[in-house]
């Protein structure tokens, strides 16, 4: 019988070896992309394993599991992303425990991450910006023509940093329409590129999951968000 911590540092040897392959199959370094492990499926001695195996950067998508667990967690050095909605009343209570936020999905979110954060902490709040690539109207985010529009009134948040744009796939399991999805929002990033620079360098595309992260390694993610990938076969 193998333990639930060995299985999960199995299972985070595995994710790790097949990005780096994806990312050599694409021509880039194993380096360039970062896994953010989703632990929302999970509890927190699992979540403590992840991070015993070496995984520092643990995502949730519900605010309130991301308190629960950071409090928990709270003196193992871990880097949290939040890569769900953000509900505006949750902003406060979130931001100091947040190093990313991944899912920065209207203007008057943005207003309030950076509102906040001139009363949480002085310097500025990497974000980044949330894009319906895929149209569902169930899903947050952008539109892909907004955001180039948008850059005047995202300047006037000065404690905001965009660090880059994240999606994801509109339907599970259809790897051809992720990649066009993936593709599409590295052109979007680089068409905003020459007029953001200087300002934001849009550095970070975060986009897939268990089910297609390889695909957007090889499409230019730098960071996969994987959740049951790191968690299968556990008893
Ligand atoms: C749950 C979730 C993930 C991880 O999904 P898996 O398929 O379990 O890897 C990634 N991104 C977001 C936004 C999620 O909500």
């Amino acid at each position: 019988m193998i333990s639930r911590a060995d299985r999960i540092a199995e299972n985070l040897r595995v994710v790790r070896g097949r990005m780096a392959e994806a990312a050599r199959r694409a021509g880039r370094s194993p380096d360039d992309v970062r896994l953010v492990a989703v632990t929302k499926y999970v509890g927190a001695e699992d979540a403590r394993d992840l991070i015993a195996a070496g995984c520092r950067e643990l995502g949730e998508s519900r605010p309130q599991q991301l308190w629960r667990k950071a409090a928990v967690l709270e003196t193992a050095g871990v880097l949290w992303h939040l890569i769900g909605h953000l509900q505006r009343n949750k902003v406060a209570r979130t931001l100091p425990l947040v190093s990313l936020v991944h899912s920065g999905d209207s203007l008057r979110l943005l207003e309030a991450l950076d509102a906040e954060t001139a009363l949480a902490k002085g310097d500025r709040l990497p974000v980044l910006l949330e894009v319906n690539v895929s149209g569902d109207t169930a899903k947050h985010g952008f539109k892909p023509g907004e955001l180039g529009p948008l850059a005047d009134r995202l300047a006037m948040l000065p404690r905001i940093e965009i660090k880059g744009l994240m999606a994801m796939a509109g339907r599970e399991g259809d790897l051809d329409e992720a990649r066009r999805e993936f593709a599409a929002l590295r052109r979007l990033r680089d068409e905003l590129r020459p007029a953001w620079a200087g300002r934001w360098s849009l550095d970070e595309l975060s986009m897939g999951m268990s089910g297609d992260y390889e695909v957007a390694i090889e499409e230019g993610a730098t960071l996969v968000r994987v959740g049951t990938a790191l968690f299968e076969g556990l008893e």
